[in-house]
């Protein structure tokens, strides 16, 4: 009984989706819509079994309502995971198939991008459904939302230093970046351009070879980037990296970087309080993609709300650093409960 899964969480409403001729299994949750239309990306994995697809989404789609909650957004969460590998030849076949069922949503449901499926995946969906969002060809050629997400995590560092160290200006701010991808690199790039002292990493040496020319970036081992002697720690690639044998040996005052579930535990977030590291809660400071590319959803797409509101996570971050400080507990428990709070005040309007 779905009800009592341990991730069943008051979850509005799950539908199993399947279409026999295009081999497609799909699930979709809505966690929330009492902020609007639920809202989140749509995951391709090759799941082993339906019962980890299931677990899978009903934690993103109640990760979506925190996040697009704290993010001020006037949209609830939701999420959808296809059981299929995105390298599939039948990959177009499965999005047409699974889009009719977002459209049979009527709205209640809005979905884009995620792990498998890309902006030009997203336009595919929308041939056959009016809820899609993050489309490559809402864009210029060559555009990643995921630059968003970038911007999103420049302007979170800028409000971590300015809370811990007392200025916004980052020039000679010492950062490390682990992880040069689509996130790490733009932002190591509004970072160099706004003066900051980069060090970094990647398991692709060719990338921290394009990072030092660049950027003037001191490279150093993936096993090393959390210790480095700098002023904030950016953790932009894999989940986890906060744990017992790294939090130790952190230098840093200030982690801001736009991995996903960054704490192993949630008891690292104590632990990295006690240590007096400020830690920006990740799903607060990595929902710029989100801001900037769910605009479509309600209102026109323009470039420079998208930023502007993306802007906004300075004043959100700002806060919950304070509180966090002043009341010594874990800044990621402060977030969980601002974004809970908001649905709480909301629904009992
Ligand atoms: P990406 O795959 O483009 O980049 C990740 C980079 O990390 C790659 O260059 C990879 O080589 C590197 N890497 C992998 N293992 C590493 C290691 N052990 N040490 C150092 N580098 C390593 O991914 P991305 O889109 O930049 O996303 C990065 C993180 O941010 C992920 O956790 C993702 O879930 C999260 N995130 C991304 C977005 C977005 O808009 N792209 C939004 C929210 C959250």
């Amino acid at each position: 009984m779905i009800h009592e899964h341990p991730d069943f969480d008051g979850h509005e409403q799950v539908i199993f989706c399947h279409d026999s001729q295009a081999g497609l299994r799909a699930i979709i949750a809505i966690h929330s819509t009492v902020l609007g239309p639920a809202a989140g990306g749509c995951r391709m994995h090759p799941y082993a079994n339906e019962a980890d697809a299931l677990t899978d989404v009903l934690r993103l789609s109640k990760g979506m309502s925190y996040k697009n909650s704290a993010a001020g957004l006037p949209l609830g969460g939701g999420k959808c995971v296809i059981i299929a590998d995105p390298g599939s030849p039948d990959k177009p076949a499965l999005l047409e198939a699974f889009a009719r069922h977002v459209q049979a949503l009527q709205g209640r449901y809005w979905t884009a991008i995620d792990i498998g499926v890309g902006p030009e995946d997203a336009d595919i969906l929308a041939q056959t459904c009016d809820f899609i969002f993050a489309r490559a060809s809402q864009y210029e050629p060559g555009f990643n939302p995921s630059s968003f997400t970038a911007y999103g995590g420049f302007v979170g560092i800028r409000a971590a230093v300015k809370t811990v160290l007392g200025s916004d200006d980052l020039t000679g701010i010492r950062v490390a970046v682990q992880g040069l991808g689509a996130t790490g690199y733009v932002l190591s790039k509004h970072l160099h351009d706004a003066g900051a002292r980069l060090t970094v990493t990647d398991v692709r040496p060719e990338t921290v070879d394009r990072a030092v020319a660049e950027f003037g970036a001191k490279a150093v081992s993936p096993d090393a980037i959390h210790m480095a002697d700098v002023d904030v720690f950016a953790p932009c690639a894999l989940g986890a990296g906060l744990n017992d044998r790294t939090i130790p040996e952190i230098r840093a005052k200030v982690i801001c970087g736009l991995a996903n579930n960054q704490l192993a535990e949630s008891r690292h977030g104590q632990a990295l309080a006690d240590a007096g590291i400020a830690y920006v809660p990740d799903y607060v400071v990595n929902a710029g993609g989100m801001m900037g590319a769910s605009t479509v959803i309600f209102s026109e797409l323009s470039r420079d709300a998208s930023i502007r509101r993306i802007e906004e996570l300075h004043d959100t971050i700002t806060v919950i650093l304070e509180t966090a400080a002043s009341e010594g507990r874990p800044s990621a428990d402060i977030a969980d409960e601002m974004a809970a709070g908001r649905i709480r005040n909301a629904a009992a309007k």
